[in-house]
């Protein structure tokens, strides 16, 4: 790379793309004359931007691809999950066809599982808390709760979750009765666990979408319980 120079703080790559695409100034490919970024790209954007169009160059994937995988990956949110969950706090049958046949409901509910990865649902309850990790690498139901943290990335969680899960619940707020059974579940490439959260006290009648709002992303993992009403 020592022929690149640097360019307002980023460092160019000397990459300049073909001639058979609209280009701003810079010379990247937009469809918007007029409408572009106005900051330089920097080198590792420079280089996905190039490898891009090799791949499509060389017809290894579509143009429209990638951003149909972006448009993708928007879609997978933790308010699936917690849909899911809301439904099954509210409708008996399907709670328990969710704990029964997971994968299924969850693909008849609309979410396409990551790798076809195999899913368990579980269910907390006063006498026993789900906790999950990925012990080995960051292993997640993404299509139901989104990228997974960063924190549950980490040594630190996957190896305290095993060695001491109810010290790391309490540093998410979740104070556990002694005689609370804690089970640590560890995920895979092929098996990835969804927990259902209890119902917080006080939300009899509520609607679906109320409910929903009170599952978050951290009780569907385990580390901590569903948002108490009021508290929301
Ligand atoms: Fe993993």
């Amino acid at each position: 790379m020592s022929e690149g120079k640097d360019r307002g703080g980023f460092y160019d790559t000397g990459w300049r793309p073909s001639d058979d695409l609209h280009r701003d100034e810079d010379g990247r490919p937009h469809d918007h004359p007029g409408l572009q970024e106005d900051v330089v790209l920097g080198v590792r954007a420079s280089r996905a931007l190039a490898m891009h169009e090799l791949l499509v160059e060389k017809g290894v994937i579509g143009s429209g691809e990638v951003d149909d995988a972006i448009e993708r990956w928007s879609e997978r949110v933790p308010s699936n999950g917690a849909s899911l969950v809301a439904k099954a706090w509210t409708d008996p049958e399907f709670k328990a066809r969710l704990l029964e046949h997971p994968k299924e409901t969850v693909v008849e509910s609309g979410f396409v599982p990551e790798h076809n990865a195999d899913i368990i649902v579980l269910e907390n309850t006063s006498e026993v808390q789900h906790m999950v990790v990925c012990t080995l690498c960051s292993c997640y139901p993404t299509a139901l709760l989104g990228p997974p943290p960063d924190w549950y990335k980490s040594f630190s969680y996957r190896s305290r979750a095993v060695t001491e899960p109810r010290a790391v619940m309490a540093e998410f707020g979740l104070e556990l009765e002694d005689d609370v059974e804690v089970r640590v579940v560890d995920s895979n490439s092929e098996l990835r666990f969804l927990v259902l959260p209890r119902r917080p006290d006080g939300t009899e009648g509520w609607s679906e979408e109320r409910l929903a709002a009170l599952v978050t992303r951290d009780s569907m993992i385990g580390v901590s319980g569903a948002l108490e009403p009021g508290k929301d």
